[in-house]
């Protein structure tokens, strides 16, 4: 069965009484809810995420890293490792997001490395991929974000593939309040399904979880979200909103 799941990536932002107070709430809300049509995975700044795993109801929503380092352990400054992401009860890492590849010059050799650690550790890596504007005026976008995907993950064995969710992230989408279309998204995601059917094989593909990410909100998010290869959304701005991330949760 295919998972649906709505993540929020706070970035960096909130400090650690506010970011208490957001994820209190969320978990509250849902807590009072009883159930969602989707897993639920809050991604909040390094510091905060045992805090948050220790005030948020387990049972109605994971915690997860914005990132991690590829390295073990050891002499690297400043860096994150997987063994205490694991260690303070992170279940997920998002991996490759265009912040991360743009900013931090993260490629898709790194990434590989990183998608292997995060699944070495037992964590869910979410993969990060997506196109510039630039790209997608060129007609090529499908085949950018086919390369992104194969050159970080189709090294994996088939057990460890079925194990990451993918999310796709047009540039031009995020915090920029321009969304993807519905059948923008559902033609990318499609893509991505055949991608991943033609290396592992119909029944992986169909299983795999893929996210739609870019200026996702409460009104338009049931619309994407209905689309039959949209597996639920990597939100940012939204997310740091309790109203509107629970919104778009329920939107399923
Ligand atoms: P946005 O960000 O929802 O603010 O556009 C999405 C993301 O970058 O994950």
């Amino acid at each position: 069965m295919r998972k649906k799941i709505v993540a929020g990536n706070w970035k960096m932002n909130k400090t650690f009484p506010e970011a208490k107070e957001l994820a209190n709430a969320i978990s509250s809300k849902l807590t009072e809810q009883g159930s969602t049509d989707c897993d639920v995975v809050i991604f909040p700044p390094y510091p905060f995420i045992g805090s948050m795993v220790d005030i948020t109801n387990s049972s109605v929503m994971s915690v997860g890293a914005q990132n991690c380092s590829e390295h073990d352990s050891g002499a690297y400054t400043g860096e994150i490792s997987l063994s205490m992401l694991e260690s303070v009860g992170a279940k997920y890492v998002i991996l490759g997001h265009s912040e991360r590849r743009e900013y931090f010059g993260e490629d898709n050799a790194l990434l590989k490395d990183k998608v292997e650690k995060v699944l070495e550790a037992g964590l869910t890596p979410v993969f990060c991929c997506g196109e510039s504007l630039e790209i997608r005026d060129t007609g090529h976008h499908e085949e950018f974000v086919k390369q992104q995907i194969s050159d970080s993950t189709f090294n994996l064995s088939p057990e460890d593939f079925s194990k990451v969710v993918i999310a796709y992230e047009p540039i031009w989408a995020i915090g920029t309040g321009v969304t993807a279309s519905s059948q923008q998204a559902q033609d990318m995601h499609k893509s991505i399904r055949e991608t991943v059917a033609t290396k592992y094989g119909s029944n992986i593909a169909e299983n795999l979880t893929i996210l739609y990410g870019g200026s996702c909100k409460p009104g338009n998010a049931k619309e994407l979200f209905s689309c039959p290869d949209v597996d639920g959304g990597l939100i940012g701005g939204a997310s740091l909103k309790v109203d509107d991330f629970v919104a778009i949760i329920n939107s399923f």
